[in-house]
């Protein structure tokens, strides 16, 4: 039931749950670095309470200085390991035992020390703290804090006798507000960090779909043609820079007016994406392929010479003649004429070779169409 509560306060990230901690977890290790060095000298600066405290009582005070040396000693340590860590789990197991021992270490001391109104006000930090601070889950926090404070009251009523029955009754009615205030404090911390996380991923993935729109053909799944047109351009840049190797194959499918003609436009359409799709497949990762308008397509091929970009063709108008697109049960077959250039030391644009290589696609077609035609 309580988890259910919780949960009203806390924004569903579903299966955003596992990114959201790593998403935080630099932050994360940077505020626990943080707030455990605090702790340190928080630590360190109630020697001179321990001073004042036993009095006269050297031997307690050296019991004392140790478990203050220890507790340092395995701060640091954790400080130590927090630096190395990169995963949310081993953060998360790493802060939990450091706050248990926390919690144990400032209630053994309270065996040592008078409850008096100042020594209860520390007593309400430390719930307040793992409220705001802790990064752990919020039911986590509750347990870590509860532990203090029903063991504090503990000390108080039980272990300790002769309290001033006002102090007692303030340090009570303290911690139970401090649980109130913590809660709230914690949730709404929580809350805010979940709500950005959630901003920050439904905006990036607004701005990765604006991208794919901008950059893919709807129909055919091959890239629109400004964004081939980029690709090509940055390649080409390497090539002059470079001198590395870069052909282009124009590809335009044959006699595609007379396949809307016969089958209809709809049907047009499924053959060119399916033509597209094959290509598509052929082609290697770094091969960039777009749709240049209408039913012609540019592949451009990296690191490749003209004879290999006409291995690569032949591979492309074969996959493309035997897998027909199938419409209504009928199969609908087609082919493709292709143009093939390689860029040169003479080209100064990659307009140069584009040009060149639509060129040679139209001799294609005047040879007769299905075929590769190299310059
Ligand atoms: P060629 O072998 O000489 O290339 O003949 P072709 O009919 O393919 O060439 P042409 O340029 O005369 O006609 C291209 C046709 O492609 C005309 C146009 O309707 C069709 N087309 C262009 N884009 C699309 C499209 O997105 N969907 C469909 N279904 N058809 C398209
Ligand atoms: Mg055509
Ligand atoms: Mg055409």
């Amino acid at each position: 039931m309580f988890r259910k509560i919780l949960r009203r306060f806390l924004t569903n990230l579903g299966e955003m749950e596992g990114d959201y901690r790593v998403f935080y977890l630099k932050d994360d290790i940077a505020y626990s670095t943080l707030y455990i060095s605090i702790a340190i000298l928080g630590v360190l600066s109630m020697i001179g309470m321990d001073a004042l405290l036993v009095k006269g009582r050297s031997d307690l005070f050296a019991w004392l200085m140790l478990y203050r040396a220890g507790f340092v000693l395995m701060s640091i340590l954790v400080l130590a390991a927090l630096r190395k860590t990169s995963k949310v789990r081993v953060h998360d197991r790493i802060i939990l035992g450091w706050l248990s021992i926390t919690v144990l270490f400032f209630l053994l001391y309270n065996f040592t020390r008078p409850t008096n109104s100042l020594t209860s006000i520390i007593d309400v930090l430390i719930p307040l703290a793992i409220y705001i601070f802790s990064p752990l889950k919020i039911i986590f926090n509750i347990a870590l804090a509860f532990g203090f404070s029903t063991g504090t009251l503990y000390v108080d009523y039980v272990y300790k006798t002769g309290i001033d029955p006002v102090t007692l009754h303030a340090a009570t009615i303290a911690q139970f507000v401090v649980h109130a205030l913590g809660l709230v404090s914690g949730l709404q911390i929580q809350s805010y960090r979940r709500k950005a996380f959630k901003a920050y991923v439904e905006e990036r993935d607004a701005k990765e779909m604006v991208a794919y729109l901008a950059n893919i053909d709807p129909l055919t799944k091959s890239l629109t043609r400004r964004h081939f047109f980029n690709i090509a351009e940055s390649e080409f840049l390497r090539f002059l820079r470079y001198r590395r190797q870069l052909s282009i194959l124009i590809l335009d499918a044959d006699h595609f007016k007379d396949i809307n003609d016969t089958y209809g436009h709809y049907a047009g359409d499924l053959v060119l994406r399916n033509v597209s799709l094959v290509t598509l497949e052929q082609k290697r990762a770094q091969d960039t392929f777009g749709r240049l308008g209408g039913e012609e397509f540019g592949l451009l091929l990296p690191e490749t010479n003209l004879a290999q970009a006409k291995i690569v063709a032949a591979r492309i108008q074969n996959a493309w003649e035997q897998t027909p697109c199938i419409v209504d049960g009928k199969l609908i077959h087609s082919t493709v004429s292709i143009g093939v250039a390689e860029a040169g030391p003479d080209d100064r644009s990659f307009e140069d070779v584009l040009q060149r290589a639509d060129r040679m696609m139209y001799k294609a077609k005047e040879a007769g169409r299905n075929r590769i035609m190299p310059e």
